[in-house]
């Protein structure tokens, strides 16, 4: 079909041309004497993304799940206890990546469309008289049902009890969209990826870790190798790397965080903010839920959007794709068939917004879904004409 094809996942996200372009080059030595006068700065300014002054940042080859296990390789040791919770199919993940590591874990059940339930992690940590609990795990943004979850909240339920246990946050599709404070939440380690909110391939796990986290890793002894925290800082700290970094992908961070910075990480926030406001609005006006349960889990950069029964998610998304080459996520896992997934991160406009709503809005009826044609779109311009109005207003 002639014309762009519209990628409405929760990543990989839409690629802006200046980072591809920065990405075209010939490949280049990494042990070349002039790479780290490009690395350094490089890793100084991605502290700026995780907010953090005093955060250790790494970049591995790899994937978001391959910061999962970097964080848990690096810090625990077998039959450590970890406290978790299971609300979506990324939080779950994460949890059976500790158990093939040899951790306890204790992973609060959670319905699908909440978050992180504040009350259990107070009421588990609570009772943890001996601190056995090594480690808090928190998906900050749950990709699979649009749902996002309060860091703070937990930092102070740790702070209160003045339980020691380290604080790991899955950031992978919130960092660098929604706002993520690594030193003011305390957080030990930070997970992101490369192909969401910094709007790049697949390829690079970025993570941040705390002083904390770093010594608490000299005396944990799971195996670690290719994931190895102080192989990283020792090379790193000549601008170097342990084994072959992917330069290309650097070069294309390198762009991405001078975009983020050139907007200003608040107004990224802030962009984020009005576009999900935009996407949530039309799923009221079609007359549909959320499978996020209320406004404290609603998530800036995915929504997951329950089609009614009777009907099967999956043929929405077969028909966007089929028909007008758009492509939404799908439902995972204990969601599968009955929502489809709006993403709505990274490199995205008011207008790629609409696209994606217009989309939704000729496959739902293709597929028989009831609702008034043009409601949602109207309903997102109406949201996205009074928030740019109010946000005008503010700036002058
Ligand atoms: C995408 C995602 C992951 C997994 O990342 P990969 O890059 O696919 O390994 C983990 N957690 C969350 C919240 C995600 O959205």
């Amino acid at each position: 079909m002639p014309g762009f094809k519209g990628l409405a996942v929760p990543g990989p996200t839409n690629m802006p041309f200046r980072i591809r372009q920065a990405m075209d080059v010939a490949l280049e030595d990494h042990r070349a004497p002039d790479f780290p006068a490009f690395t350094l700065p490089l890793f100084a300014d991605l502290k700026r993304i995780f907010q953090t002054t005093t955060g250790q940042v790494f970049i591995f080859p790899g994937s978001g799940t391959g910061g999962w296990e970097s964080a848990i390789a690096n810090t625990l040791s077998p039959g450590d206890t970890v406290l978790a919770s299971v609300f979506g199919q990324f939080s779950l993940l994460w949890v059976d990546l500790c158990q093939r590591f040899g951790l306890k874990v204790d992973a609060i059940d959670v319905e699908w469309g909440k978050g992180v339930p504040l009350d259990l992690y107070r009421a588990r940590l609570e009772a943890d008289k001996t601190h056995a609990i090594k480690a808090v795990l928190v998906t900050q943004n749950e990709t699979a049902t649009g749902v996002t979850s309060n860091v703070a909240g937990v930092r102070r339920i740790l702070d209160d009890l003045k339980h020691p246990a380290l604080l790991f946050v899955d950031g992978v599709s919130s960092i660098a969209s929604i706002d993520f404070r690594m030193d003011e939440w305390g957080v030990d380690v930070a997970v992101a990826g490369s192909q969401k909110g910094f709007m790049l391939p697949t390829g690079l796990a970025i993570v941040c870790v705390s002083e904390k986290a770093l010594q608490a890793g000299k005396t944990a002894t799971l195996p670690r190798c290719f994931f190895d925290y102080q192989d990283m800082i020792k090379a790193n700290a000549q601008g170097y790397f342990p084994y072959t970094p992917a330069a290309t992908l650097l070069r294309g961070l390198r762009a991405s965080i001078d975009m983020l910075t050139e907007e200003g990480l608040p107004n990224v926030f802030a962009r984020h903010h009005r576009l999900a406001g935009a996407v949530r609005a039309a799923v009221d006006a079609w007359g549909l839920r959320m499978c996020a349960q209320g406004p404290e889990w609603f998530s800036d950069t995915v929504t997951a959007v329950v089609v009614p029964d009777g009907f099967d998610a999956n043929d929405v998304i077969k028909t966007a794709y089929n028909r007008y080459d758009l492509s939404l996520g799908t439902g995972l896992n204990k969601v599968a068939g009955k929502v489809f997934r709006i993403g709505h991160l990274g490199w995205l406009n008011e207008i790629m917004v609409l696209q994606a709503l217009g989309g939704v809005e000729l496959a739902m009826r293709d597929v028989g879904i009831k609702f008034e044609p043009g409601s949602g779109t109207g309903a997102a311009v109406r949201h996205l004409s009074q928030s740019g109005e109010a946000m005008r207003i503010a700036a002058e």
